[in-house]
């Protein structure tokens, strides 16, 4: 932030809430359509705001100018980024995050319904190339490598090699925080990009047991480092060497209804994905007030409460460009208030 002091446009931390059109199910209810700006909406009796409010009439491009935008130029100007969908199961965390797959898979140009990530890697390598076009005698190289994996009952699986389980985070001195043994592959291409996220979304691990079957009880990320130096100096040097990493996380369902009560309360996994929002939710509002106070240098953050917290310690807070993309039905019920009390105590 130029003028060090962090304000709305240029927090660290960007709390954006997404309507989903109604569908056929959604019946009764009060609507929470009754948006009363685009930062604020009123549920319940209740006025919440927020950074910003999309309505249900909001388009996937919409979406990618509010926060993917943004996020690639945070990113080349070599901030580590990151958005998070948060919401209950059905409420299009995951059509907001990828799209559908036959979207992503469409060659040509970009498809209407495809999600943020496609239409960042779009944009992402679009700006490499116009770097590298522009740079002094075109001396300066980039270099971009992607993993996918999922934490299920807080441990963390590889999506791109299912024989991977369990996997450790490691802190070195010369990597920083990583995770041990994960695969890592370079890309060069949006195609190369959506080839890995269509592999591990079909890998993704769903509930077999649980009652509401479609309820995803994984959070997954999605990680990209993009590494640039100078090619002048004869060694990546510390000096011309900058590195940058984008997190796109697709949360686990933050459900609570009576339709997965029971195993919420009954399987460990439920208790896990439970625990690990809980404990996002307590780190992201004591960011929130440290930035409001503007003492972000020396606070404490609990980040190894849960494996979640810990593997995005180095995209929250500090220096980091965090997005949240809170998503919710058109229809005011419990679920939804609870989403949007998260979203405004992130903010
Ligand atoms: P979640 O990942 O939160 O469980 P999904 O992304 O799978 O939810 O969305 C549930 C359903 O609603 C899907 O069929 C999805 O295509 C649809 N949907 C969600 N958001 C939108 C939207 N903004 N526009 C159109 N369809 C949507
Ligand atoms: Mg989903």
């Amino acid at each position: 932030v130029e003028d060090g002091t962090p304000d709305g446009s240029d927090s660290s931390v960007k709390v954006v809430v997404r309507i989903r059109p109604a569908h056929a199910h959604d019946k009764g209810g009060e609507k929470v359509t009754k948006k009363v700006s685009s930062d604020s909406l009123v549920v319940g009796g209740r006025s919440f705001s927020f950074h910003s409010v999309m309505g249900p009439e909001s388009t996937q491009e919409d979406v990618f100018r509010l926060v993917g935008l943004p996020l690639v130029k945070n990113s080349m100007a070599g901030f580590n980024t990151s958005i998070l969908s948060y919401g209950e199961t059905g409420s299009g965390k995951t059509y907001t995050m990828w799209g559908p797959l036959s979207a992503m898979l469409e060659e040509s140009s970009i498809d209407t319904c495809q999600g943020i990530a496609p239409r960042i890697f779009h944009m992402l390598f679009q700006e490499i190339q116009k770097n590298q076009e522009s740079a002094v005698d075109k001396q300066l190289s980039f270099q971009t490598r992607c993993s996918f994996l999922e934490i299920y009952n807080d441990q963390i699986n590889d999506l791109l090699d299912t024989s991977q389980r369990n996997l450790q985070i490691r802190d070195d001195t010369k990597n920083g925080f990583y995770v041990e043994n994960l695969t890592e592959e370079y890309v060069t291409t949006v195609q190369d990009v959506t080839q890995i996220i269509v592999k591990g979304l079909s890998s993704r691990r769903v509930g077999a047991t649980s009652v509401n079957s479609k309820s995803s009880r994984s959070h997954i990320v999605l990680t990209c480092v993009i590494e640039s130096w100078c090619q002048g100096t004869s060694t990546k040097s510390l000096s011309s060497s900058k590195i940058s990493r984008i997190s796109l996380v697709d949360l686990a369902g933050s459900d609570r209804n009576k339709l997965n009560e029971a195993d919420r309360q009954n399987t460990k996994e439920g208790r896990k994905v439970h625990k690990s929002l809980s404990s996002l939710g307590k780190l992201v509002n004591i960011l929130a007030e440290a930035s409001h106070s503007g003492k972000c240098q020396d606070i404490q953050i609990p980040y190894t409460d849960s494996c979640l917290t810990n593997l995005m310690r180095e995209s929250l807070g500090g220096n980091a460009k965090t997005a949240f993309i809170c998503t919710v039905s058109p229809i005011c019920e419990n679920g939804t208030l609870r989403t949007l009390r998260f979203a405004q105590q992130a903010k």
